[in-house]
């Protein structure tokens, strides 16, 4: 159903690049599109990918823009074509990332792999016919919404809904806001892209709550070696709580792929990057088994190359892979860990902190720090 009224609303805008956050008022189209629901917004997880936009590392964005693309809020109104008829006004829902639909993945059933998934998430395109989705600031300026096909920074945010997943846990919303994107990456990776087994062993290669999220779905496989890498003790600490069997101190390691081949006894079958630095994306490569893959899940910098040795890649049958948002179906994959979650495998609390929107600078801080990995 469509709403006519004017929709006056707040949302925290970034005005150009590398300007912090600014909490002001904004109209948001009062118009819904027939696949459109409106939303209010009660939670959003902050994702890294946020802060890399906010700096301006990735030039195809128009500010001022409304970023946040782990929302969780509950449905104002549903647009008339809406595919989901049992989904209402007053339903609670998590948000996630959107996809075209119709491209070769999309049909596949695969919408991480989407091939216009930069164009509809990060620069925030209509995927039907490409045009740019905004709000209106009070001095009558555009401002860019729809990131991630949900903007979910806005307190009430017009959204697609191929974003939408029902959460049937309101009182769990705040801790399951990430699950929209950094905590369905980690554990997708684990889960979906690698499938890994009881007799694999993993390493994970940075530990914010991407890597700390594989590091849970690891240990609710089973599986028998889970190797965790980062710089920071604390954080080593919570992934030896989580499952991991193995830390490791980067700083305090002369070399860290050799002892990984040391635990493994040869090499890992499955390593993951969660930094997005090429030297540790290398490491990432060079610690494999034969036949071993690795994945590139952490952002790095635009242009940055790799150095491979592709004759040992090639007779020790490696392989390299790029995985966006865990390879998950969002629809599938986000109501399998609310469960895993409730029945104890998947204790997402231990890396949440809640803050009031008003303390979102403070939780930005948090984030750099290392204190807080999520809000
Ligand atoms: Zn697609
Ligand atoms: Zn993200």
């Amino acid at each position: 159903m469509a709403t006519a009224q004017k929709l006056q609303t707040e949302a925290l805008v970034v005005e150009k690049a590398k300007d912090d956050f600014k909490l002001i008022t904004v109209t948001v189209d009062p118009v819904l599109r027939s696949d459109e629901v409106l939303v209010e917004m009660k939670y959003s997880g902050v994702c890294h990918t946020d802060i890399v936009f906010q700096r301006g590392l990735v030039p195809t964005v128009k500010f001022p823009a409304i970023f946040g693309h782990e929302g969780a809020g509950v449905v104002k109104a549903v647009g008339s074509g809406v595919k989901d008829k049992s989904l209402h006004p007053g339903d609670f829902v998590l948000l996630s990332f959107n996809a075209c639909g119709k491209c070769v993945e999309c049909s596949k059933g695969q919408p991480a792999r989407c091939h216009g998934h930069v164009e509809i998430n990060h620069t925030a395109k209509r995927p039907e016919d490409g045009s740019t989705p905004t709000a209106m600031a009070d001095d009558g300026r555009k401002v860019s919404s729809q990131f991630f096909g949900h903007s979910s920074f806005c307190r009430l945010s017009v959204v697609k809904e191929a974003c939408i997943v029902k959460c049937p846990y309101p009182e769990s919303m705040a801790i399951f806001a990430p699950l929209g994107c950094g905590f369905q990456t980690g554990a997708g990776t684990i889960m979906n892209s690698f499938k890994a087994t009881e007799k694999d062993s993993v390493v994970i290669f940075g530990l914010g709550s991407v890597g700390l999220t594989a590091v849970m779905a690891a240990a609710y496989l089973k599986v028998r070696q889970v190797i965790a890498v980062d710089l920071v003790p604390v954080k080593l600490k919570l992934a030896q709580e989580l499952g991991a069997t193995h830390t490791i101190n980067g700083k305090d390691t002369p070399d860290t792929v050799a002892e990984i081949k040391r635990i493994t006894e040869g090499g890992a079958n499955y390593a993951m990057d969660c930094t997005g630095v090429v030297k540790v994306i290398e490491n990432a490569i060079e610690c494999l088994s034969p036949c071993g893959s690795a994945a590139i899940v952490g952002v790095p910098a635009a242009g940055s190359r790799l150095q491979l040795d592709p004759l040992t890649f090639l007779l020790q049958n490696k392989r390299l892979i790029g995985t966006i948002e865990g390879d998950s179906v969002p629809s599938k994959f986000i109501p399998q860990l609310m469960e895993l979650h409730k029945t104890g495998n998947f204790p997402i609390d231990r890396l949440c902190k809640i803050y009031n929107v008003k303390d979102f600078h403070q939780a930005l801080e948090d984030i750099e720090q290392g204190k807080g990995l999520e809000i």
